[in-house]
């Protein structure tokens, strides 16, 4: 079973890190694959170029065992849609593997927004990790979309390469790469929210100086 965990990664940070490793062990993934878009296709560009922030993800999981880093959305052309990005996972894996779209809640929450947005279940599970201060209801058209495919066990998602939507609880940190951003730009520092490494290179390469969000 795959886990994949696509985001702008504007910078990645230990929001990002902690609950996909709990994720990673909870649901004893054989990888989670960290897939920066290229274009976010339902929000603002980002301030540096995909290639660089797919650089950070780089150093951020360069030493754990599981983490995988994806470039395959920063080879299409166009917005960075999910959907397409799932069907080529699924072109990879085959028919019968396990692919599991782990989401924030409150990217769960936007989901009715993503283009083809329903066809994301005949291609992967879902997996929300709660977010901090987001709480239900969803959206009617999510809910009603996840009553019938809402599953309350890993082994629930084993037994089908998709369609299940799974709630995993992980650890609470109420840390979001905008407030990375603009501590930066405001010359405070973030340490301890991002690993050090990417601090590091975030700042030999005066990224994110002029960000105003
Ligand atoms: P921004 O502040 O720029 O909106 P972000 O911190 O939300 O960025 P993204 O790259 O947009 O980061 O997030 C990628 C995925 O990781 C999304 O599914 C998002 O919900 C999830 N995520 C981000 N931060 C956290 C966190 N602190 N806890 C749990 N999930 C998170």
């Amino acid at each position: 079973m795959i886990g994949i965990l696509g985001g702008t990664f504007d910078p990645i940070h230990y929001g990002h890190l902690r609950p996909a490793l709990e994720v990673l062990d909870a649901l004893d993934l054989a990888e989670v694959r960290f897939i920066p878009c290229r274009i976010p296709a339902h929000r603002a560009t980002p301030l540096i170029t995909a290639e660089q922030r797919l650089a950070l993800v780089r150093l951020a999981i360069v030493d754990q065992v599981g983490f995988v880093a994806d470039a395959r959305e920063l080879r299409r052309e166009g917005p960075s849609y999910m959907v397409d990005t799932l069907a080529s996972l699924r072109a990879d894996y085959g028919d019968d593997t396990p692919l599991c779209l782990i989401l924030g809640s409150d990217a769960f929450r936007e989901l009715p927004a993503w283009h083809r947005w329903r066809d994301l279940g005949h291609l992967a599970h879902i997996v929300v990790m709660q977010r901090p201060g987001d709480l239900p209801p969803f959206p009617p058209a999510l809910e009603e979309f996840m009553t019938p495919r809402r599953v309350y066990a890993a082994s629930a998602l084993r037994r089908e390469p998709a369609g299940g939507i799974l709630f995993q609880p992980v650890t609470q940190l109420h840390i979001s790469a905008t407030r990375i951003r603009i501590l930066l730009a405001h010359g405070q520092s973030p340490r301890y929210l991002l690993p050090e490494a990417v601090l590091a290179s975030i700042r030999d390469q005066a990224l994110y100086l002029g960000a105003t969000r």
